[in-house]
């Protein structure tokens, strides 16, 4: 894949979790604030868990790096915690193919879960 000589003018802008295990989600914005792209995922940190709902790119920007870079966004916030995606299309398949390479990050389907994902949004006490 090559790189663009310079990034594209693009922002990125974080919707805030309500919860341990609640759904995020990272837009991807062009340089008229128009959404371009949406990386939602979830993150559990009493379980060291992330799960990669979903990753979508505009067609016209795609192939500029812009989901590796949501991507890359979300793996800080989940340093060292097991990873995985859902169910991808052939392009999601390829993509995290070679996320996996490029990160050593392995990035299995519908793997790690944990009950507070299970549950949504709602918190639930580890042990008593
Ligand atoms: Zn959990």
């Amino acid at each position: 894949m090559s790189r663009p000589a310079r990034p594209p003018a693009v922002h990125y802008e974080h919707v805030p979790e309500t919860s341990s295990a609640s759904c995020r989600a990272l837009t991807i914005l062009d340089p008229h604030d128009r959404v371009i792209g949406c990386l939602q995922y979830r993150l559990c940190h009493p379980c060291r868990i992330g799960h990669v709902v979903n990753i979508a790119v505009a067609t016209h920007w795609q192939g500029q790096g812009l989901a590796r870079h949501a991507l890359h966004m979300a793996l800080a916030e989940g340093a060292g915690y097991a990873w995985s995606t859902s169910r991808q299309s052939p392009e999601g398949r390829r993509f995290f193919a070679a996320m996996e390479e490029e990160t050593e990050i392995a990035f299995p389907a519908d793997c790690a879960r944990c009950p507070h994902m299970a549950e949504g949004a709602t918190i639930t006490p580890l042990s008593r």
